[in-house]
């Protein structure tokens, strides 16, 4: 029999989880900013972007991948446009430091082109939008990765070409929660197939081809030679967003496309955000009258068969958050069994990662 998730209360997780960081020499600051976007995306309810990457990222920082310490440096500062390059650093603070000076400027001049380059995984790009959205700013990302296999194939085609470049609009409801959309381009984002592949569960049908190009719903395909690929959502409109994304963050940014950029095996993001400050483009008050307009004139339609309401993008997230910060993150055996090896070959003793979970960790 599969032995039962694990269930992790969110401030518990996030003491072990920045515990981790700090053993691996990185900074309080740095340690306490991953571990804020980490366990945050497990309580969103988006685990494939959660705590399930602390292995992945201490062996991409212990194999050279991912720098920590101060690596954002300026590449272009034009006021409203920067180019800003991660340095290959932990995206989780290069990009909260790079979208504080883009949120700094919109401020100044209204709006703030940012192109964002070599950055190791940005994570959640939701993250981002709220970070913008917080500071009263509509903001757009668009996201490409490099350094890795091709993941998702284009419309049309059997063999994979793109990853599965994200994009997030948010827009700012004052005094309220924001509008935040944010998705991978393909149909399912490729660590929700390592979260079924590790549970030992298929995925739905109409998301991936196996490495012949054949439909299947085989995690694995994913995750072992040969490699299959995702599909993009939406089909042809999926495809063809995932393209823009490609060049408006890769070709944009000067960092470069996928195309013969697969060598590293490490989550390379570039980012393209367009953030615009309401108050400055003369519409603060309509921008936000008419979003409650729009959210009332959404929510006034009957709930169609199989649904309970509609709901606005960003209210998944916060339901599931106010659910698992009562219940804990769940977390599948494996995956916590990979963090528990991480804390141990890191020397935290696993009474200690006992301690920090409140999770019994046995010998
Ligand atoms: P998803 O398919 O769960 O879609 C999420 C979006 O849809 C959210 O905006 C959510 O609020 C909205 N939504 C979901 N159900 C809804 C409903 N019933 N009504 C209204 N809106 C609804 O997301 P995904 O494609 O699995 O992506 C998961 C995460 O992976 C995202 O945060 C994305 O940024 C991240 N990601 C990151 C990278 C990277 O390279 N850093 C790559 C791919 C994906």
């Amino acid at each position: 029999m599969t032995p039962p998730d694990v269930h992790v209360l969110p401030a518990k997780l996030h003491a072990l989880t920045s515990a981790i960081f700090e053993r691996a020499g990185w900074s309080a600051r740095d340690s306490g900013l991953a571990a804020d976007h980490l366990v945050l995306a497990n309580l969103s309810g988006h685990d494939s972007h959660g705590v399930g990457m602390v292995p992945r990222y201490i062996l991409s920082a212990r194999n050279g991948l991912l720098k920590t310490g101060d690596t954002l440096t300026t590449v272009v500062d034009a006021g409203a446009l920067l180019t800003l390059d991660g340095g290959l650093g932990l995206g989780q603070v290069v990009g909260h430091d790079a979208m504080a000076i883009a949120i700094d400027r919109a401020r100044q001049h209204g709006v703030t082109v940012l192109s964002l380059r070599n950055t190791h995984h940005l994570g959640r790009i939701g993250h981002w939008g709220e970070q913008a959205a917080a500071a009263g700013l509509v903001s757009m990302h668009y996201v490409n990765v490099i350094g890795r296999p091709a993941l998702v194939a284009p419309w049309g085609g059997s063999r994979a070409r793109f990853s599965t470049n994200p994009v997030c609009v948010a827009y700012p409801r004052p005094g309220q929660e924001p509008i935040v959309l944010d998705f991978a381009t393909s149909r399912i984002a490729h660590g929700k197939t390592r979260v079924a592949w590790k549970r030992g569960v298929p995925v739905a049908d109409d998301n991936l081809l196996d490495s012949e190009g054949h439909p299947t719903n085989d995690p694995s395909v994913m995750w072992t030679e040969p490699l299959g690929a995702l599909l993009p959502f939406g089909d042809h409109k999926g495809y063809g967003l995932a393209m823009m994304c490609e060049l408006l963050a890769g070709g944009l940014s000067g960092a470069g496309t996928i195309p013969g950029r697969t060598d590293w095996n490490v989550i390379d993001n570039n980012m393209l955000c367009v953030l615009i400050d309401p108050a400055k483009l003369g519409g603060a008050e309509t921008q936000a009258a008419e979003a409650e307009r729009v959210i009332e004139w959404v929510r006034s339609t009957p709930p169609a068969e199989g649904f309970d309401r509609v709901r606005i993008p960003g209210e998944p997230e916060r339901e599931m958050r106010a659910q698992r910060s009562a219940t804990g993150t769940p977390i599948d055996p494996t995956t916590w069994g990979e963090i528990v090896a991480t804390a141990v070959s890191l020397g935290i003793v696993r009474e200690d990662v006992a301690a920090l979970s409140g999770v019994a960790v046995p010998g």
